[in-house]
């Protein structure tokens, strides 16, 4: 069975129950769960002997009103989503629980919060390490699960737990996506059939990214071109960012010397998709053309788990 705990008070007093043998395990949410969140969940239940989602829109990681607006809330969806793949809490909170007053102190992740997603959304990413912070003070759990689909957020709360001591330990989970390479998103309900269509190809373009960096290519110029080149040719999307990045700082290279993650964001209409992919360059191979990709096959990034 899955509890729901709506306030703070309560969850302390499930909480005082929870033996210390026990593992507490967290997947943070913000609802309209799909099998992306699902395979959170699954490797939550792996590592933990208990697991807690917690589902809730925080406006203050949303730089549009409009956006928090319009983001799905579907609780009793989701109630039954957890309960059928065996989550054991659903922390659900309501504004005035997890902000009954102005939020005064904000957790803030120089350097990494300040590139890709960063540069468009200010204050989007001091929302999220502030929350994530709250929920686990709140939540306590010693292991987090977070996505790599958002991967500049994973990196963000890597370096919040690095940097405040935070006895959190946080796994990085694969992306899941559709069988044409479409990453799994709540916002992809958002997109009508026509856009549907066209959203593949943010996959295509990371995946020629990483075909040129496997090959060889080293110029980061020259390959942010090519996989520009792929996106630019649909004339619905409009291109925000494409970066090849370190890992770690999130710092867009100039020169692919190590792994890095190639990462975009893309509008189609009026949805905004983001996606990334790991890529590997192979030392002193010869520099290859691009071949035909094949969907959808993703190595796993180990190198940060
Ligand atoms: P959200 O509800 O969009 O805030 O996402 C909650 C968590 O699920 C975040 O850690 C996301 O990175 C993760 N997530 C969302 N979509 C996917 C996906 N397609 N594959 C893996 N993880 C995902």
């Amino acid at each position: 069975m899955t509890a729901v705990v709506q306030r703070v008070a309560e969850w302390n007093r499930f909480a005082a129950r929870i033996r210390p043998a026990e593992v507490v395990g967290l997947v943070p949410t913000m609802g309209a769960l799909h099998q992306g969140h699902g395979a959170l969940f699954e490797e939550a239940q792996k590592r933990c002997s208990l697991v807690v989602a917690s589902i809730f829109v925080n406006p203050i990681q949303f730089n549009q009103r409009s956006d928090y607006d319009f983001y799905p809330r579907v609780l009793e969806e989701d109630v039954a989503f957890c309960a059928a793949r065996g989550v054991d809490y659903i922390f659900a909170p309501l504004d005035h629980e997890m902000y009954p007053e102005p939020q005064r102190v904000f957790v803030e992740v120089e350097d990494t919060s300040e590139h890709l997603c960063g540069r468009s959304r200010p204050g989007h990413f001091r929302g999220v390490a502030t929350v994530v912070m709250k929920l686990f003070q709140i939540l306590r759990p010693q292991v987090a699960f977070f996505g790599e689909k958002d991967y500049q957020q994973l990196a963000i709360v890597r370096r919040l737990v690095r940097d405040l001591n935070v006895p959190v330990e946080v796994v990085g989970v694969p992306t899941v996506r559709e069988s044409d390479g479409l990453a799994l998103s709540s916002r992809n309900r958002r997109l009508n059939a026509a856009e549907r269509s066209l959203a593949p190809c943010l996959y295509t373009a990371l995946l020629v990214a990483r075909q040129l960096i496997a090959g060889g290519e080293r110029n980061a110029a020259a390959i942010k071109e090519r996989a520009i080149q792929v996106l630019q040719a649909i004339p619905q999307i409009r291109v925000e960012y494409f970066e090849l990045v370190d890992p770690d700082t999130i710092r867009p290279v100039d020169v692919v010397e190590a792994p890095v993650r190639a990462a975009t964001a893309i509008w189609i209409g009026e949805t905004r998709l983001i996606d990334n992919v790991y890529c590997e360059p192979r030392p002193h191979s010869p520099i290859l053309p691009p071949q035909d990709i094949a969907l959808p096959h993703e190595p796993h990034d180990t190198s940060n788990v």
